[in-house]
């Protein structure tokens, strides 16, 4: 990325937990799960929803907020935890395929005006809604490349739902990187602040990740290579060793800068270390059933 652009985002991004690692564990973001449903299907993932779900990794929460229960729950959150700076939409599904995520988003602008607003996504939607959430005010956005050639995607995206169709296999794959890539090259000409998740799979996409960070140099502010956590139609197979991925992100930090400090959260984490007490209480308070 040039370096215009670097400065030109340098007042986010030295404030943001997820975009330098030096602060991120002394700035809190708070993310809302307004975004259930998801329009692809990664074989690794498996959503969990209520009570029971305790494991700590993405596509996880307690419930689903409504986002007319977003205002509450946040003033809430910034009463009880002091420093947070970002809130974030991070599904459990897909936050683009939902309109609630919007209308949160709206919210969160009138009423919270500092809080920078931040959103992932798998990038099939990213070229529609680009300058939309430009609009809304919204400063970063991660989205999830795990290949950019299909026949490799293929093998970990079963299908993608896209103009009222699914597309199966190097169909769906060719459709949701051609969007992917369309859409992070416009929302980088629209100013937003892109980093990168890749999921690395070591026997399906280890030694093409750095095509990924080839690809996406120019317009990506971070990359963020996670190790597979082996679940659903991948549980069979095995997360990358230490070595590995420590390997895989030197070859990357040719290209693109490199996030360390990434123990991928809930999409309801918030704060620091308090996120599933607020919510519990928050909903215990409001009657509502988990
Ligand atoms: Fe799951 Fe996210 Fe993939 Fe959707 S995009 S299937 S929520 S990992
Ligand atoms: Fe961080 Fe992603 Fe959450 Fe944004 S959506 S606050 S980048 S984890
Ligand atoms: Fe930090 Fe990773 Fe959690 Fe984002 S998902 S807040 S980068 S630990």
């Amino acid at each position: 990325m040039n370096k215009d652009k670097m400065s030109k985002f340098a007042h986010i991004t030295k404030v943001h937990p997820c975009f330098n690692e030096k602060i991120h564990d002394k700035v809190g973001r708070v993310h809302l799960p307004v975004a259930p449903r998801c329009n692809i299907a990664c074989k690794f993932c498996r959503r969990s929803l209520g009570k029971e779900a305790c494991e700590n990794r993405p596509g996880v929460a307690l419930t689903i907020l409504k986002p007319e229960e977003v205002e509450d729950y946040l003033n809430r959150v910034l009463k009880e935890i002091p420093n947070i700076k970002v809130v974030g939409i991070a599904g459990p599904g897909d936050s683009l395929f939902n309109k609630e995520t919007f209308e949160t988003l709206k919210i969160i602008d009138e009423k919270f005006p500092n809080l920078i607003k931040c959103l992932s996504t798998n990038g099939l939607l990213l070229n529609k809604y680009y300058k939309k959430l430009a609009d809304l005010n919204v400063k970063t956005v991660t989205v999830t490349v795990n290949a950019i050639d299909p026949e490799i995607l293929k093998e970990i995206v079963e299908w993608v739902y896209y103009d009222k169709k699914v597309h199966y296999g190097i169909e769906g794959a060719k459709i949701l990187i051609e969007n992917q890539i369309d859409g992070i090259k416009k929302a980088y000409d629209e100013d937003l602040i892109i980093k990168i998740n890749t999921v690395l799979i070591p026997e399906i996409n280890m030694n093409h990740v750095v095509e990924i960070a080839k690809e996406l140099k120019d317009f990506v502010y971070i990359q963020n290579i996670i190790p597979l956590i082996p679940l659903y139609k991948m549980s069979h197979l095995r997360p990358p060793t230490c070595e590995e991925i420590k390997k895989v992100r030197e070859e990357c930090e040719k290209y693109i800068p490199q996030f360390r400090a990434c123990g991928q959260c809930r999409a309801d984490a918030v704060g620091l270390i308090k996120e599933r007490k607020i919510l519990e209480e928050f909903f215990k308070e409001k009657n509502k059933k988990l």
